[in-house]
C-alpha cells in the first residue's frame, strides 16, 4: 500500500492500458507515438512540483476546518461510517472538479494553463498526466479543499483519490467505450474524448471527472450519438517539449500584457505562439 501512487501502480497501469488500447482501439495509434518522451517528463517531474501545492491546500483546508466551520458539524461528518462517507466524498469532489475545470476553460488566464492538457493531439491513456503542474494544483484544490475542510476521513478521501487515479487513465485511453444508458450518469472514455475534440460544437463541454450528470445538470453535456471526435488539440500553436510547455502560461501572460501595452514592442515568442484569449463557455 505504501507504493499506492508510485511505480507499482504505474506499472500496473502500463500492463492494463497498453493491451486494452490494442484490443479496443478507437483510432489506429502507435504505442511509441509522438510526444511520448514529453509525457514521461510530465509523469516523473510533475509529482514533485505538485506535492508542495497539495500540502498547502490541505493545510489551508484543515485551518478552515478547525477555525471557521462548527466543530460539531465537522466532527459529525468525520464520524459517519466509511461506506456513507465514500459516496459523499466522490459526489462533492467531482462537483469541485466540475467547476474548477469549467473555470480553467472560461477564464482566459486560466485557459493558458489548462491548454497544456488540451495540446495533446494523439489522445491515449498517458494524456491523463499531460497537465501543467499549476493545472493539477487547481484541480486538486477544487476536489480536496472541501473534503478536508468538511472533515471527511483520510480513508474516504484516499478511496476517492484511488478511484480518480484509475478513472483519469481510463477516460483518456484510446478505446471505443460508451456506457449505453449510463452515458449521462458516468463519465466514459467517449464522453471525455469529446471534451478533447477540437471541433467547435464540442468546445467547452463535458467538464466532469466521474459523473456526467453534472454536465447534464449545468447544461454543458455534449455526446452526439453514433459519432466520434475527428481531431483533438487546440486551435493555436503549442510547444511540444516539457520545459516549453511548463513555461507556456507565463510566456502567454507576459506576451498578452505586452500586446495590451501600446508602448511595448511585441517580441517573438519562444516555443510556440501565445494563445489568443478565446471565447469561453457561458457560465450557465
Ligand atoms: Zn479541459
Ligand atoms: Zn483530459
Amino acid at each position: 500500500m505504501r507504493d499506492l501512487f508510485g511505480l507499482t501502480q504505474l506499472l500496473l497501469a502500463v500492463l492494463i492500458f497498453v493491451p486494452f488500447e490494442r484490443l479496443f482501439a478507437a483510432r489506429p495509434q502507435r504505442i511509441f507515438r509522438r510526444g511520448l518522451l514529453t509525457d514521461m517528463a510530465f509523469l516523473f517531474i510533475n509529482a514533485g512540483l505538485v506535492l508542495a501545492g497539495v500540502i498547502a491546500i490541505m493545510t489551508a483546508a484543515i485551518l478552515v476546518n478547525q477555525s471557521i466551520l462548527p466543530a460539531a458539524a465537522t466532527q459529525a461528518i468525520g464520524d459517519l461510517p466509511y461506506l456513507v462517507q465514500v459516496p459523499l466524498v466522490i459526489l462533492i469532489a467531482d462537483l469541485g472538479v466540475y467547476w474548477t475545470h469549467r473555470i480553467l476553460h472560461v477564464v482566459p488566464a486560466m485557459w493558458q494553463i489548462h491548454s497544456v492538457h488540451h495540446a495533446v493531439e494523439e489522445l491515449d491513456w498517458l494524456a491523463a498526466i499531460h497537465q501543467h503542474p499549476l493545472d493539477v494544483m487547481f484541480m486538486k484544490a477544487g476536489a480536496l479543499f472541501p473534503l478536508y475542510a468538511l472533515g471527511f476521513s483520510t480513508e474516504a478521501i484516499g478511496t476517492y483519490l484511488l478511484v480518480y487515479y484509475w478513472q483519469a487513465w481510463l477516460v483518456h485511453a484510446n478505446v471505443r467505450l460508451n456506457y449505453g444508458p449510463l452515458r449521462h450518469v458516468l463519465v466514459s472514455p467517449e464522453f471525455h474524448h469529446w471534451h478533447h475534440s477540437s471541433e467547435t460544437a464540442a468546445r467547452d463541454k463535458n467538464f466532469a471527472g466521474l459523473f456526467s450528470f453534472y454536465d447534464v445538470l449545468f447544461g454543458s453535456a455534449y455526446l452526439p450519438k453514433g459519432q466520434d471526435p475527428k481531431a483533438f488539440g487546440v486551435d493555436h500553436p503549442m510547444p511540444s517539449s516539457y520545459l516549453a510547455l511548463l513555461a507556456y502560461p507565463f510566456v502567454a501572460w507576459t506576451s498578452k500584457r505586452k500586446r495590451d501595452d501600446p508602448s511595448a514592442i511585441q517580441p517573438l515568442s519562444q516555443g510556440g505562439e501565445p494563445a489568443q484569449p478565446r471565447q469561453g463557455a457561458p457560465l450557465s
